[in-house]
C-alpha cells in the first residue's frame, strides 16, 4: 500500500499543486494550513512521511519538525522541508533542526513526487512512480 504524506503548507496554490502530483503518483495525502495544525495532524493520522512548509502561521516549519521528533510514535517519520529559502547556510540549518531533506521552491512538478520517495521505505513507494 502506497505511503500517506501529510502536507504542511499555508500558500493554497502549493498545497494543491504538491498534494495533486503526490495523489497522481498514487499516494494518499493529507493537508494542514498552519504549523499548529500540522503538529496535530501528524499525531491524528500518523502519515508516514511529512512535507513542510518552513514559513507557516501559528509555529513555523522548524517549530513542526521539533515537536514531531519529541513524539516517540513519530520520531522516525521522514520529514522534509519544502521552502524558498535559497542562500548558502540555510540547508545545513535545515538539516540540523531535525529534517531529514530539504526540496526548494518553486518545486518542479516533474520530479517532486520521485524526490519525496525517495525519504520513503522502498516497501511505501508507490507502483505509480515514474
Ligand atoms: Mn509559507
Amino acid at each position: 500500500m502506497a505511503a500517506k504524506i501529510l502536507v504542511v503548507e499555508d500558500n493554497s496554490a502549493n498545497l494543491e499543486l504538491m498534494c495533486y502530483l503526490l495523489k497522481a503518483h498514487g499516494y494518499e495525502t493529507v493537508e494542514a494550513r498552519d504549523g499548529q495544525a500540522g503538529i496535530e495532524t501528524a499525531m491524528g493520522e500518523r502519515p508516514d512521511l511529512v512535507v513542510c512548509d518552513l514559513q507557516l502561521p501559528v509555529v513555523d516549519g522548524f517549530t513542526v519538525v521539533r515537536r514531531i521528533r519529541e513524539r516517540p510514535e513519530l520520531s522516525a517519520v521522514p520529514v522534509l522541508a519544502v521552502t524558498a529559502f535559497a542562500m548558502v547556510g540555510d540547508r545545513e540549518k535545515v538539516m540540523g533542526a531535525g529534517f531529514d531533506g530539504y526540496i526548494a521552491k518553486p518545486i518542479a512538478p516533474e520530479s517532486f513526487a520521485d524526490q519525496v520517495a525517495a525519504f520513503l521505505p522502498a516497501s511505501l513507494r508507490s507502483e505509480l512512480a515514474s
